[in-house]
């Protein structure tokens, strides 16, 4: 179960960054203002399918994605 208030001190930006698994990967989106969640040519989901990053980490990362897309912007 994740604890999803810890995640209220950094927003959207940040939150490729917080998934150590999508690092090796974030270079190769052709945009660095992919959201990785949707986008057909996006590296990490193309990790994903190759198995190379857990589906499973990949749909929380998606699921706060849309949590914090709801959230009012801080910075
Ligand atoms: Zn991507």
């Amino acid at each position: 179960m994740l604890d999803f208030e810890q995640f209220d001190f950094f927003g959207l930006d940040d939150l490729a960054a917080t998934f150590p698994e999508f690092a090796g990967h974030l270079g190769g989106c052709r945009y660095t203002d992919y959201t990785h969640t949707k986008e057909t040519d996006c590296a990490v989901r193309a990790a994903v399918r190759a198995g190379e990053i857990p589906a499973t980490r990949h749909q929380s990362y998606v699921a706060l994605y849309e949590i914090l897309k709801k959230k009012p912007r801080w910075k």
